[in-house]
């Protein structure tokens, strides 16, 4: 049973998903505040009537301000990047922006046919592109494509309520039918101190973000979170999996008293900073961090991690909107971690995208089976130009700190052969610009398909440390799609298949006397701590808050 509601006067009462009865929460924490839909890019233009057309026709003179601005900014940076004459496509955009043609069409529709902008917006491209030629509309034949990028625009500026509300608004809850890791990676952490979901599953990666931010969820409420609620306040109960809207003084109280005692035990956790990760028995294992985008580096200072074991840097792209990140902006993020940390390891995974991490600035095409498909090393060996942009970044960072670059999505060593070549040829570019790098950065991979782990201890005589992405290699292990929700009550996180995978592959890394992490969430089960430790794992790296939990589970074991 997923949704139980309960109804006790005006509070209703909402379960998440459930994996089982153990384990239930997504992102541990209570939030309250008031109920937010997500309003996603409109994909899908919707007929809406509109009762105040003045202020429709406000909102779509608004937007267009907005547009221009936007296009101003791309011509002056293409101009620079790719001269002015590529640029002058943003030009050219501008004035379909100012055409009064375009502009009436728009305004005809709200005022006369009282519709939204964002359907006359629709209807009125078509027909600017329809009637171009009877009005001598030259500059826009054959650009059809640019008539309907702004359009898209237009749209997306009209439906970016929510990117606002994080600029201007108190902080609220946010919900949403379901969230994509493109968008979770968005959320700022001081306004959003929630969010609850319909669908989803807690091994998706919009799940494992809510965790390294450390934003209490629940997801998997089904059609039962109405659209209603919005503006209600809600207390979401990321321990439990449980939501409460319009809650009674009782829920109230007895939550804040919740909200209590989870801060009094992070307060008491503090108390272990400083301290070594070491069992009773002397047995010591490092405790790194999993980060994913620029603002997760100051939660790792805070929790006390021995490092950053796994940097997602295929985060920063999925941020980065049309364009990839280019090297410069990626050259800051890594330095940034490298400084910080000192002397501490930093382990900068190059991107990978694909799966249920898409970003928009990366066309990955359609794939029938994304989990099994293009992502990961496939896909930067493929797109070479962005690969090579990233490894520089990287090495340029190297200068400032212990960095150290891993491969993701590995299935043999000629891919790992050909990725140290990419190295290579990056490092031989900066040699011969004379910049500075570290010409020794480690280089590793992410063991996370059985084909990687049936050849680890040949890997292991090609690269130097390894990190055992549970996630993945959980699902390709069992055959089950870490997204499917229909699969929730088969995906044994505890699989005896996975446990001994994690031990031969330490074996083997340990016969070359190599290092070995474990970065998936099985790294934060408390319940497999001991067994880690007891098979020699070198390291487990988890999200930010949950370090200390670690050291404590850690310390108390013989
Ligand atoms: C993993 O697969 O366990 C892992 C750490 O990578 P990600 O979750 O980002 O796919
Ligand atoms: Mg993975």
């Amino acid at each position: 049973m997923i949704n139980e509601i309960t109804e006790d006067k005006s509070m209703i009462t909402l379960t998440g998903k459930k994996v089982s009865e153990e384990r239930i929460e997504v992102s541990e924490g209570i939030a309250i505040g008031k109920l937010s839909f997500y309003k996603r890019d409109i994909k899908e233009i919707r007929h809406i009537y509109v009762k105040d057309v003045e202020k429709e026709v406000q909102r779509f003179q608004k937007a267009r301000q907005k547009a221009l601005q936007e296009l101003k900014e791309l011509y002056e940076t293409a101009s620079k990047e790719v001269g002015e004459a590529n640029a002058a496509i943003f030009e050219m955009q501008e004035m379909v922006l100012e055409d009064q043609d375009l502009v009436d069409k728009v305004t005809g529709i709200i005022v006369e046919q009282k519709l939204n902008a964002e359907y006359a917006i629709e209807n009125a491209a078509e027909n600017f592109i329809a009637t171009a030629v009877e009005n001598d509309k030259n500059y826009v034949q054959g650009h059809d494509a640019d008539v309907w990028d702004v359009a898209n625009r237009l749209q997306n500026i009209l439906a970016r309520g929510w990117k606002d509300k994080m600029l201007m608004d108190e902080p609220f809850v946010l919900a949403a039918g379901e969230l994509y890791p493109s968008e979770a990676v968005q959320l700022d952490k001081t306004k959003v101190l929630g969010f609850v979901t319909r669908y989803g599953t807690i091994n998706s990666h919009t799940a494992v973000l809510a965790r390294t931010k450390g934003i209490p969820s629940v997801i998997g409420l089904g059609e039962a979170l109405k659209k209603d609620y919005e503006g209600k306040t809600i207390i979401v109960d990321g321990f439990e999996g449980k939501i409460y809207i319009e809650p009674d003084y009782t829920t109230i109280t007895k939550m804040r008293q919740k909200q209590d005692t989870n801060h009094t035990k992070v307060q008491n956790l503090e108390r272990l900073k400083g301290k070594e990760n070491i069992t009773q028995s002397g047995q010591k294992i490092d405790v790194c961090a999993n980060i994913g985008t620029r603002e997760d580096i100051e939660n790792v200072l805070r929790s006390d991690a021995g490092g950053i074991g796994l940097f997602r840097s295929e985060f920063l792209y999925m941020e980065s909107g049309s364009k990839p990140p280019t090297e410069e902006y990626q050259f800051q993020v890594y330095k940034l971690a490298a400084e910080s940390m000192g002397v501490k390891k930093v382990v900068i995974r190059t991107a990978d995208l694909g799966g249920d991490k898409t970003a928009e600035c990366l066309d990955l095409g359609e794939d029938k089976n994304p989990a099994m498909g293009y992502r990961g090393i496939r896909v930067s060996l493929d797109k070479d130009d962005v690969f090579k942009t990233q490894l520089r970044a990287i090495l340029r960072a190297s200068a400032f700190g212990n960095l150290s670059i891993m491969f993701p999505m590995i299935t043999s060593i000629d891919e790992v052969t050909v990725a140290k070549l990419m190295l290579e040829k990056a490092k031989k570019e900066l040699k011969n610009e004379k910049t500075a790098f570290d010409e020794d950065i480690q280089v590793g991979v992410m063991i996370e398909t059985p084909a990687a782990v049936m050849i680890s201890g040949e890997l292991a005589r090609e690269v130097d440390f390894f990190s055992i992405g549970t996630n993945d290699l959980l699902q390709f292990t069992l055959g089950m799609d870490r997204q499917n929700e229909k699969l929730d009550r088969y995906y044994n996180a505890h699989h005896p298949a996975l446990l001994k995978m994690i031990r031969i592959i330490t074996n083997n890394v340990h016969l070359e006397e190599k290092h070995i992490s474990v970065c998936g969430d099985l790294a934060a089960d408390l319940e497999l701590t001991e067994y880690l430790i007891q098979i020699g794992v070198d390291e487990l790296s988890v999200a930010p808050n949950q370090v200390l939990a670690l050291r404590k589970k850690i310390r108390e074991i013989q």
